[in-house]
């Protein structure tokens, strides 16, 4: 079995710019993740990210990954299911079974898409439900739609969906849309969205597809409203299954907690991006790279204090 100085788990932002740092570091390392990209790549339109003006997530972390992948650094697509602290290091086993030694480990696993959590959410994803429009939303088209949320997720998605869809309803829970201006100005501009405040969805309704759904405004009751597709975009929250493997301090949410060095609580494990509880948790592309450097650097001090 190949022996790594790291492993760096995830594929998102923070896990290839981590990569990028530890290659000019010499380090030797090995990326592991499912998804290539993470949950950037579900973001059809990204105008902060410095030198790019305008670009779709894809894109983004298709050019990240070429930069990763011209390094000659190996990206191994399949999932960790099992990691434990060994004396030396780390010992990783993917679904695949393969089995993985490092000395060090950097935890980037991103989050996943809330649900809604009411009935029938699991019966129609697929059939009406969706919690992505870049992979979804062709099969709206010309159709009427709703998005569910008042954040920049939820903006980016109705802007997506108005190119496609005949119509976008945007239901939100509070009555001031909030996040990025930029994206509020353009809602509030589009003539095919239509927010809806003060609402919560409350019942889906369809027989083998979602066909209506039940709105819920505590003041002014219930309204039905016939749609065909349902987009959830209500945030995001972090897989805690090797952050509960390795028994890692996190907040309530579940959260991984690090310090300015991106280390967790247990020795030689760091965690950078949306995982963790750094930059105050502005999830953002950028901050996820500068916590992926910052993680890479004092990997790098750490291989170097123990050789
Ligand atoms: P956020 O956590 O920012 O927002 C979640 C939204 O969903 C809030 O409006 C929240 O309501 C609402 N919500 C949460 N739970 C429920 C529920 N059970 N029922 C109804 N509504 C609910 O998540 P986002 O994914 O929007 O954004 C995460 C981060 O990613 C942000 O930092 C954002 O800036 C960034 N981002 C940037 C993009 C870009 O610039 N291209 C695109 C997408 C994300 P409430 O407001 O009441 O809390």
């Amino acid at each position: 079995m190949k022996e790594y100085d790291l492993t760096i788990i995830g594929t998102g932002p923070a896990a290839y710019t981590a990569s990028i740092y530890a290659s000019r570091y010499k380090l030797e390392h090995i990326i592991i993740g499912e998804k290539l990209g993470g949950l950037a790549t579900e973001t059809d339109k990204i105008c902060n990210f410095p030198s790019e003006e305008e670009i779709s997530g894809i894109d983004l972390m298709k050019k990240i990954e070429t930069q990763v992948k011209n390094l000659g650094i190996n990206i191994l697509n399949d999932k960790i299911i099992d990691i434990k602290k060994i004396k030396d290091g780390f010992y990783s086993i993917t679904k695949n079974e393969k089995k993985i030694k490092s000395k060090a480990i950097l935890l980037a696993t991103g989050t996943k898409s809330r649900r809604l959590e009411i009935n029938n959410e699991n019966k129609f994803i697929g059939r009406g439900v969706s919690y992505c429009a870049t992979c979804d939303a062709l099969f709206y088209q010309n159709k009427n739609v709703a998005v569910i949320g008042g954040s920049d997720s939820a903006q980016v998605t109705s802007l997506y969906l108005s190119k496609i869809a005949k119509k976008v309803y945007q239901i939100y829970r509070k009555d001031k849309l909030r996040g990025d201006p930029t994206w509020i100005e353009q809602i509030k501009k589009n003539k095919k969205i239509e927010v809806i405040y003060n609402n919560n969805v409350q019942k889906l309704i369809g027989n083998n597809f979602l066909e209506e759904i039940i709105l819920e405004n505590p003041y002014q009751g219930n309204q039905s409203l016939k749609i065909d597709g349902l987009f959830i975009k209500i945030g995001s929250t972090p897989d805690g299954l090797l952050t509960d493997k390795l028994k890692l301090d996190q907040d309530k949410q579940g959260y991984i907690k690090v310090n300015d060095n991106q280390e967790t609580s247990l020795h030689g494990v760091w965690a950078a991006g949306d995982v963790t509880t750094a930059s105050n948790k502005f999830k953002q592309i950028v901050t996820a790279c500068s916590e992926g450097a910052i993680a890479a650097e004092n990997i790098f001090n750490f291989i170097q204090r123990n050789q």
